[in-house]
């Protein structure tokens, strides 16, 4: 349960202060102690996320050291440890980013990247993310989109790709997923992800977005998640001046949206042989 507000705690401390008068300095440490609180837990969540993998992964090292199995075994086995491996591999990866993320001044007005190609480039990683997970799903991508945004490319692909394949991930086979850009009325610009997949309660929804939080721990393991994700969409959204949208209903779906502010978007200049459009 989300803990309530610390009531305030004051540091008092008495400083010599010339001819023994002493000057009174008071400073406020409950964010300090909340900060120490948060990197802890933070240590303990890593810790803990790394050490599973591992301690999965001595067992069956053991068990390929300590039993004569069969070459169907043998091979099992080592295939399940290399799941492992790439698991770890992808939290590493994630913690990298986000470290990154978080200790680099935001990005000014960078380079210009098309909508369209963070489109298809999801696209890709969602066929090949549903065919890995042998997943059945009815897949839309809008990839006519013509604007450009500006950042820093490899941050919006990594938060674009982030919710598509949360949508993918979450998403049973059977299910849709629709990925669109819009531009609104008031002319920032919409990048939305849709889901028919379970949804997410509302009481959840504030927390989403906090590091290894997650409503559903076995299902967002059994395919691949870290529990990172939304924590670099964050990120990235923050750093960018951009807002994220989290609209979702219990057993219907969810959309996840970033919308650009005005300032970091423009529509493609449009080549001659530009075709249909
Ligand atoms: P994870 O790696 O666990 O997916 P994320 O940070 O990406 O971590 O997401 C946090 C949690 O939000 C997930 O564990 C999951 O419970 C929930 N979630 C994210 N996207 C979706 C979605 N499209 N549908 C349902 N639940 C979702």
């Amino acid at each position: 349960a989300g803990s309530s507000a610390v009531p305030a705690r004051v540091s008092v401390q008495l400083h010599p202060y010339g001819q023994g008068r002493k000057l009174l300095l008071s400073r406020d440490v409950t964010a300090l102690e909340q900060a120490e609180t948060m990197r802890r837990d933070f240590v303990a969540n890593v810790s803990h996320e790394i050490r599973t993998p591992l301690t999965v992964m001595a067992g069956f090292i053991e068990t390929l050291q300590t039993l004569p199995l069969g070459e169907a075994d043998r091979t099992r086995y080592l295939g399940l440890m290399s799941q492992q491996g790439s698991r770890m591999q992808t939290l590493v990866s994630d913690l990298l980013t986000l470290s990154r993320l978080e200790g680099s001044p935001a990005p000014g007005a960078g380079e210009w990247t098309p909508v369209a190609s963070f489109l298809a480039q999801c696209e890709q990683e969602a066929l090949s993310l549903a065919s890995v997970l042998d997943k059945s799903l009815d897949l839309h991508f809008d990839t006519t989109a013509h604007h450009e945004v500006s950042g820093a490319p490899s941050e919006w692909l990594s938060a674009m790709s982030n919710l598509v394949s949360n949508a993918v991930r979450y998403t049973p086979s059977g299910g849709e997923v629709a990925v669109a850009w819009r531009v609104l009325p008031d002319g920032r610009g919409e990048f939305s992800v849709r889901d028919t997949g379970p949804g997410i309660a509302a009481e959840h929804l504030p927390r989403l977005t906090e590091r290894f939080y997650r409503v559903d721990r076995s299902r967002s393991r059994e395919t691949g998640g870290t529990g990172l994700g939304m924590a670099i969409v964050k990120h990235v959204v923050q750093r960018h001046g951009a807002q994220l949208r989290i609209d979702s209903t219990p057993g219907v779906g969810s959309c996840f949206a970033i919308t650009f502010p005005a300032g970091r978007m423009r529509p493609l200049k449009r080549t001659k042989d530009a075709g249909s459009g």
